[in-house]
């Protein structure tokens, strides 16, 4: 039972977190922190928290869990902010999309990994955001990354696990830097190409036609591309060295596809349709 849980953010994830621990019984008490006083009466009203303050070093004041589930771009000022006034047993994980830019924050602020804090990852999400968006199945068997370093205090990571296994998440192990890599190539890189689809026809002319006739394909593949902006840019920066690699790489095997079309080559096209189809049906009857 976590007696007191901060958490930093209370948006769809950080607000998921603390619903799903509420319906398990696993939380007492809930005090949330944020910048915007609309989102934090939102997730009072919600029952999401039970307080909530501006003030980061207010909300992890006797708090023996924190979750920081703030954008990137906030880490390192958050982390700043609840420097000394940590309780001696309390334990801090986050659930940012990029490990390695986390430990660097961290070494920044304290010079040194903590061995209190668990970096951690949930594969789950939705394109909206705030406190409205968050609902207490969001975890119900997904998948949770934690990419805890050598620092790490073994006893913080089991209480990690179990507060995520309580949100009904599956726990895998991961190097912070192989998290990375997999993520640029399976989130981040989806999302940078949804975006840059949709801007790219946004700006054509004829704009207005194009989204009038668009159908189901188009909105399959555009969904992730309503998430929110600050989060994604700050996302894409953190990975910015993977994601670079994995954006040139798909950018030659664009230009490929491109000249392969205009070859006329059947042959070549159809093998990398039944290739692609082959690898999703893979994916979909190993998810499903
Ligand atoms: P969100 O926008 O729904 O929530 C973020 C919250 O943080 C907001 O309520 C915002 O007001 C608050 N906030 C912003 N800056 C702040 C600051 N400086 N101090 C305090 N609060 C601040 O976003 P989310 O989807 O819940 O994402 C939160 C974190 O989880 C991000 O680090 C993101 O990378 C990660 N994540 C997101 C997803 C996803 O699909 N949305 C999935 C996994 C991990």
């Amino acid at each position: 039972m976590i007696e007191r849980l901060a958490v930093i953010g209370v948006g769809l994830i950080g607000g998921s977190v603390a619903l799903a621990l509420r319906e398990t019984g696993s939380v007492k008490t809930v005090v949330g922190c944020g910048r915007s006083k609309e989102n934090l009466v939102q997730a009072k009203r919600l029952g999401i928290v039970d307080h909530y303050t501006h003030d980061v070093a207010e909300a992890v004041d006797g708090a023996d869990m924190v979750l920081l589930a703030v954008p990137l771009g906030a880490m390192r000022e958050t982390l700043s902010g609840m420097r000394d006034h940590l309780q001696s047993n309390a334990v801090v994980t986050d659930a940012g999309s990029v490990k390695g830019s986390v430990i660097e924050d961290l070494r920044e602020v304290f010079g040194e990994v903590p061995g209190w804090f668990v970096p951690g990852h949930p594969i789950a999400g939705t394109e909206r955001s705030g406190a409205d968006a968050a609902f207490a199945s969001l975890y119900q068997n997904r998948r949770v990354i934690l990419t805890p370093t050598s620092e790490t205090d073994p006893k913080a990571i089991s209480r990690v696990e179990l507060m995520w296994r309580q949100c009904g998440a599956d726990i895998t192990r991961m190097p912070v830097a192989h998290h990375d890599e997999i993520l640029a190539a399976t989130s981040h890189l989806p999302h940078m190409l949804a975006f840059s689809l949709v801007d790219s026809l946004a700006r054509l002319k004829e704009n207005d036609e194009i989204f009038r006739y668009a159908a189901g394909g188009f909105r399959d593949f555009t969904r992730i591309a309503s998430s929110n902006p600050v989060m994604w840019r700050d996302i894409c920066l953190a990975n910015q060295d993977h994601l670079s690699a994995m954006l040139t790489r798909f950018a030659d095997e664009l230009h490929e596809l491109a000249a392969i079309l205009e070859q006329g080559d059947s042959e070549g096209l159809l093998e990398i349709f039944e290739r692609a189809k082959r690898a999703r049906d893979r994916y979909i009857d190993g998810v499903e």
